[in-house]
């Protein structure tokens, strides 16, 4: 009844696309929240198959998941509880984000017990003002590094970063104060093999920046990180179709009030078409008035409330009945609306709108 279509040979040529427009810089596809919505394990043993160099995740419960699927790709895991006692992600060869003292000390006191060097990324905010350790932190932290590597404990893999995309001024700086970062823990006597700061979009805008690793989100789904660009103007091919079944069709006269406060009233005799997809299913109650879907070919909008299981079109006297194909969104190239032109309905962004469906839609794969 209700669909959502995940073309993993599009998120695999995704990955061979972007990772083309680096001078061979490793690939970390970030496959957090469920892959984007698009399924994390389906696509990370498709990532994997793909030829991607790491996987990204935030919370270490996704990153273990993924090893008891037996994915055996480097996993780096970056946001942690503050009781995190890091013992079980250490075991399972989890390399781990620090973003500060107390990270360090947890890790080095679970790499003791399980006498098992901990693989560690430190994590320098630039500028973004989110996790990892802040211009006051960072000496301690790259002094404090220094001697869980000389007493075993840790090994550094890695400095990374993520920038605020605010503007290229401001992306500038946080590269600046990036390499200024990577001196400083270099001048520690830390040695590390990888550095890397930017994602999606700061790889399409920043080669300068790339550095031994760039960590790919957004765009191996299909979906430009910028409103300005659709994803096509970068060769990405979007990944998620979501669709439904008209689930009952009924003729109605003039003047019909149709779903919650009646915000469409019908003006002739028409057809309404019940669609069994809300904001249960990730659907924005805010697409209400806004957003476009499409029947054979022609696009509808949604001009009745979206509830949380359904929403209703005024389809006229087109030849729509129950069974009838229902594309929420999809690839523009086959003519039916984006991800993108949902998220500008619903005054969000395309990760959202991916992100968040769920709900009683059933996942299948191509
Ligand atoms: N790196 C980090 C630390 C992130 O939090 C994210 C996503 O938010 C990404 C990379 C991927 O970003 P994008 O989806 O814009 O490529």
């Amino acid at each position: 009844m209700r669909e959502l279509i995940i073309d993993l040979d599009a998120i695999a040529k995704n990955l061979n696309t972007m990772r083309a427009k680096t001078n061979g810089a490793l690939a970390l596809a970030v496959i957090k929240a469920d892959a984007y919505g698009h399924g994390m394990l389906p696509v990370a043993k498709k990532l994997e198959a793909a030829g991607a160099d790491y996987l990204g995740v935030a919370d270490i419960e996704e990153a273990m998941k993924l090893r008891a699927e037996g994915i055996d790709l480097p996993i780096l895991a970056w946001l942690h509880s503050p009781t995190e006692n890091f013992v079980s992600a250490i075991d399972a060869g989890i390399e781990l984000g620090i973003a500060n003292i107390d990270h360090l000390e947890r890790i080095a006191k679970a790499s003791q017990q399980l006498r098992r060097v901990a693989r560690v990324h430190l994590k320098v905010d630039t500028g973004l003002g989110r996790n990892g350790a802040g211009a006051a932190e960072w000496p301690e932290v790259l002094q404090k590094a220094h001697e869980l590597v000389a007493e075993g404990f840790i090994q550094v893999v890695a400095i990374f970063s993520h920038l605020s995309c605010t503007s290229e001024a401001d992306d500038l700086n946080q590269i600046a104060r990036f390499e200024a970062a990577c001196d400083e823990a270099k001048a520690a006597g830390i040695d590390f093999e990888l550095r890397h700061l930017v994602a999606s979009d700061g790889l399409l805008r920043y080669p300068q920046a790339h550095y031994e690793m760039v960590r790919i989100g957004v765009a191996l789904y299909g979906l430009s990180p910028f409103v300005e660009n659709s994803a096509a103007d970068f060769g990405l091919v979007p990944a998620m179709t979501a669709t439904a079944r008209v689930t009952q069709t009924k003729r109605v006269g003039a003047n019909q009030g149709v779903s919650y406060g009646y915000l469409h009233r019908t003006a002739a005799e028409t057809t309404l078409a019940l669609i069994p997809v809300g904001y249960a299913e990730g659907l924005p109650r805010n697409a209400t008035g806004k957003a476009q879907v499409s029947i054979h070919g022609k696009q509808y909008s949604v001009n009745s409330r979206v509830a949380m299981d359904q929403f209703v079109l005024d389809v006229g006297d087109d030849a729509v009945v129950a069974g009838d194909l229902v594309t929420i969104f999809g690839d523009p190239a086959a003519g039916v609306p984006s991800a993108d032109d949902l998220a500008a309905a619903c005054d969000t962004i395309n990760y959202e709108i991916v992100t968040r469906m769920g709900g009683r839609f059933h996942r299948s794969y191509l």
